[in-house]
């Protein structure tokens, strides 16, 4: 452990991952905490990571309340809507009301914005999306953080949140390690934000071999943002809500831009509109879901995998009409050029003009994620003025532990936050935690040597493990006492696939399948403690494994739990096909207590505030 030195930083507010809602959380920390210490620690370089990372063409969230285009009901009612009554109002509507001052801050630090020509106005995508030159995004936003923290650190993953020794149950900082020098970090901190992403490659991708780490999902989101706070013994929500996307087969090319700007649209093989076949069987299982409009991206899945089943494949996107236009051309191939360029490539390596080829589509495996069209995450409180009691303990965003915050695809509940969202909710939670600090809330925070010493020995551990185990190296990589993290990811990938509702089986699962899912991945958590690393980048992805490990768990669980299927497209639980409102009309909480690693389940209602709000009003 020697030849791992570590350092030590003391501050006040400690953001995790500085992607779109961490460089917001980092920016709006020195907004209002002005003479507060704010450190930022990334995996990556915030220059270029998380799911922004390669830019974006569109700002997927603004209301355009300044034109009367939408206001913040609206958006509660459209996420919940497409989420099949699923989600946190009190969250959905506290990010929506600050959302175009995020904005209008990204356009003011040079972000190149579309304008209608005619109208002055930002150009709209979609109703709620407006289109952006986006491949400087995430510099742009990282200059922000970058000129407001006290620091920033690349290339340290965080593997641990530290726990305050003087009162139970409040966060005390986080450790990580140093991926080039291999140093331990220590941050005590008197309030943690965590804003680490979703995750992907938890269950098995389509493209594996030659095509490995080709999802659509940011390969490097590894569920830190997810077990950070599990572990700790944070409450968890809708981590069922596992997503599933349909996008440009091989590529994962997005397809909203075509949809909407282009109006492109989708055919089976037979070039017949397939969508409309599923609508009786749609209804037998959801009823008048299947009515509402926009049809809910799940039963849009559903019926794309149902034709799929039936032999009506391959489904199509049909360009060739669209693509006669010039202008429209060029906005379908600079769309994937600002955000997805890999997609231009693989339609290259396959010959495919859209101009003339109506190229393939195809549904992803599944990720779990809390901003785009699914809202898995931390159970967190709400504003104190629309929150209902059951949803708000004191701080906006603020995880049932007391210091720990959430933002972005940390928070559950509150889903199409997108980038512009998730920057948003970073400004609430930092605003929240400095009010939290103002408040004396994390006076006589303890955190022991010793508590960072035996994590230090846990975090390196893999590294030791390899020293000792190579020697028994028998062939190749395999060796009796020890696995690799690539061995272990493929294994978790399979598990997942197999029995909790990936590609392999249709999305499909039942009570039975989960069980043994989740034995299977009792057993991988009891290999990982031999999981063995060759070097620090060997070690990231041991901690990835870890992580992405512990979040399945959850995933599993909760998937277990909810005893309906709520979201046909995303997953089925063969033994209950149906939606049932009746019992299910619910959120679903989790807890993994930390020290026996069992996990406890809960219902809490939904409550749906904006209606009700109006109803009251009416009468
Ligand atoms: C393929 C794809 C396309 C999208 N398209 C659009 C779009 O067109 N328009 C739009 O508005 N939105 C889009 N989104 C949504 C948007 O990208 C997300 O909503 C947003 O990035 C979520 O912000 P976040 O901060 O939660 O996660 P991220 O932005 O992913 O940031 C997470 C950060 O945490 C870091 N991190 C992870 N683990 C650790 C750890 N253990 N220690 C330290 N750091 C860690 C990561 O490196 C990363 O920088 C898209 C998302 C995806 C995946």
């Amino acid at each position: 452990m020697a030849k791992h030195k570590t350092h030590y930083e003391d501050c006040d507010i400690l953001v995790v991952g500085g992607g779109m809602a961490g460089t917001g959380a980092t920016f709006e920390a020195r907004h209002w905490g002005r003479d507060m210490k704010i450190i930022c620690v990334e995996k990556a370089n915030i220059d270029r990571s998380g799911a922004v990372a390669q830019g974006l063409y569109a700002i997927n969230c603004y209301m355009g309340m300044q034109w009367g285009e939408n206001q913040p009901e609206d958006h509660v009612r459209y996420a919940r809507n497409d989420l099949m009554g699923m989600v946190r109002e009190d969250l959905g509507y506290d990010m929506a009301r600050h959302v175009d001052s995020t904005v209008h801050m990204f356009d003011e630090w040079g972000l190149p914005m579309m304008k209608n020509e005619e109208t002055g106005r930002y150009l709209r995508e979609g109703k709620w999306q407006i289109m952006i030159h986006g491949e400087s995004y995430k510099p742009i936003v990282a200059e922000a953080a970058k000129k407001s923290a006290d620091k920033i650190y690349n290339r340290i993953m965080i593997t641990h949140l530290l726990m305050d020794e003087s009162q139970e149950n409040r966060v005390g900082g986080a450790v990580g390690f140093n991926m080039r020098t291999g140093d331990f970090h220590v941050f005590r901190a008197k309030t943690v934000i965590v804003a680490a992403g979703g995750a992907s490659h938890i269950f098995k991708p389509r493209a594996v071999g030659e095509g490995m780490g080709r999802t659509w999902y940011a390969p490097w989101s590894n569920g830190s943002a997810y077990a950070l706070p599990i572990a700790a013994g944070a409450k968890m929500t809708q981590m069922e809500n596992r997503i599933v996307l349909c996008r440009f087969k091989d590529g994962y090319g997005p397809v909203g831009a075509y949809f909407l700007h282009l109006k492109t649209y989708t055919q089976n093989a037979n070039g017949e509109n397939y969508e409309k076949k599923w609508y009786d069987q749609t209804k037998e299982l959801v009823g008048e879901y299947i009515d509402h409009h926009p049809t809910p991206t799940c039963l849009r899945n559903h019926a794309f995998i149902q034709e799929t089943m039936a032999g009506g494949g391959p489904i199509h996107m049909v360009t060739t009409e669209a693509f006669q236009d010039p202008h429209l051309e060029t906005v379908g191939w600079e769309n994937f050029l600002g955000m997805t360029v890999g997609q231009a490539v693989v339609w290259a390596s396959q010959n495919i003009d859209p101009k003339y080829t109506n190229p393939e589509l195809t549904t992803s495996e599944p990720y779990v994620m809390g901003s785009h069209a699914t809202c898995s995450g931390a159970w967190v409180s709400g504003p104190e003025d629309l929150s209902p009691p059951e949803y708000f303990w004191g701080y906006n965003r603020m995880l049932t532990i007391d210091g720990l915050f959430g933002a972005g695809d940390t928070v559950g509940g509150s889903a199409h936050k997108f980038s512009s969202g998730s920057f948003t909710e970073g400004r609430l939670a930092a605003k929240a935690a400095v009010k939290y600090i103002e408040d004396k809330k994390a006076e006589g925070l303890k955190v022991s040597d010793k508590q960072c010493e035996d994590f230090k020995e846990k975090v390196f551990k893999p590294l030791e493990t390899y020293t000792v185990a190579q020697n028994e190296i028998t062939g190749g990589t395999v060796s009796p006492s020890y696995i690799s993290p690539i061995q272990g990811l493929q294994r978790l990938q399979r598990i997942m696939d197999e029995y909790v509702g990936g590609i392999a089986t249709n999305y499909m699962t039942n009570a039975n399948m989960l069980k043994r899912g989740l034995e299977l991945l009792a057993w991988l958590e009891e290999d990982l403690e031999k999981v063995g690393a060759e070097d620090y980048h060997q070690l990231m992805r041991a901690w990835e494994l870890k992580h992405r490990a512990i979040t399945s768990q959850c995933v599993t669980e909760h998937t277990m739990f909810r005893e309906e299927t709520r979201w046909p497209g995303y997953y089925y639980r063969g033994d209950h096909m149906k939606l049932d409102d009746d019992n299910w009309h619910c959120l679903t909480v989790s807890r993994r207590d930390p020290k026996t690693g069992k996990f406890s389940m809960e219902k809490v209602p939904v409550y749906h505030i904006v209606d009700e709000n109006e109803k009251k009003k009416a009468s």
